[in-house]
């Protein structure tokens, strides 16, 4: 793709498999971040410049939600793996959006979603991860983490909940319990709904006009807007230092809500295809006992 091409944003020109996607889309797939990517994190990459027609990306997005609840299938029958898809991002970056859309594609009986507000007093006797092992998904299972374990290196060193030489090691402790959940049949992928501060303050605008929506809000939302700059530091170096070979993080430019969906539908059918879900060969016995079933 050319100039304004988000950071993390492919110009590759691969074709998912089995797949129905036009190849004027071929351009658009998330790409995992390096650790010397240097990312800005400004506007301008949330949002792409010139996009193929919305009817495009929405009849693909489509395609590639079918496709997942196939895979789903699949791989839940399989059971050699989990996979767990962390969500981060700043207030009405779209998590819960996505969180809809990908939730709606698959079976209920293989997803289960995890939401991580503040910790409560029990929490925070034990160690930041403690909470978030409990709810990892089990093989053949798909986890969805609306915050995560990343609060604990985002809201805590933003919020000055706790000294950087309680934090910053967090990184270390991340990534060794990452990868152990890895070395244990746990697939990660980490995206990060990059959306711009225009954006967010006509979201958070519409939120806070709306009664069905402004009793959700706490204080700390709106001190986390005034934050802004903090929390771009922040996550930019959550980025670099948490993006690893076995839990990738991608940056998604989160702006537009139909992109956004599209991408992480892409990256998700691209995910559990590399592992290629096999249902299981019926059992011998109960083939055998078949034969007789009337
Ligand atoms: P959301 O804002 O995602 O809809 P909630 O309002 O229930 O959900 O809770 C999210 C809030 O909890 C956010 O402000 C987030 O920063 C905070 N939070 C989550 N984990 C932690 C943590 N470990 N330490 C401090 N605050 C946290």
């Amino acid at each position: 793709m050319s100039n304004g091409t988000p950071v993390g944003v492919s110009n590759g020109s691969t074709h998912i498999k089995g797949n129905g996607i036009p190849r004027e889309l071929d351009a658009l797939r998330l790409e995992a971040v390096h650790r010397d990517d240097h990312l800005k994190l400004g506007s301008g990459s949330a949002r792409i410049g010139e996009l193929p027609p919305r009817e495009v990306i929405v009849e693909a997005t489509a395609t590639l939600l079918t496709r997942l609840a196939a895979l789903q299938e699949a791989f839940h029958a399989d059971g050699r793996h989990a996979l767990l898809l962390v969500l981060q991002g700043r207030d009405a970056s779209g998590k819960d959006g996505v969180i809809k859309t990908v939730y709606g594609a698959f079976n209920p009986t293989g997803v289960q979603v995890a939401a991580f507000g503040p910790p409560t007093p029990l929490e925070l006797k034990h160690d930041f991860l403690w909470r978030v092992h409990q709810v990892v998904p089990s093989l053949g299972m798909i986890g969805v983490f609306n915050r995560s374990h990343y609060e604990d290196v985002l809201a805590v060193r933003v919020r000055n909940l706790a000294p950087e030489s309680v934090w910053r090691p967090r990184f270390a402790q991340i990534n060794a319990f990452e990868r152990s959940l890895a070395e244990n049949g746990v697939i990660i992928r980490k995206c990060m709904l990059h959306v711009s501060r225009e954006e967010q303050y006509v979201r958070l605008k519409e939120r806070l006009d709306d009664p069905r929506k402004n009793w959700k809000f706490r204080l700390e939302d709106l001190k986390d807007r005034a934050r802004w700059d903090e929390y771009t530091d922040a996550y930019r170096e959550m980025l670099s230092e948490c993006s690893t070979r076995e839990a990738p993080w991608f940056v998604v430019p989160a702006d537009d809500k139909v992109l956004r969906n599209f991408l992480i539908a892409r990256m998700l059918v691209d995910t559990l295809e590399s592992v290629d879900p096999q249902f299981p060969a019926m059992d011998a016995a109960v083939r055998e006992a078949a034969r007789g079933f009337t």
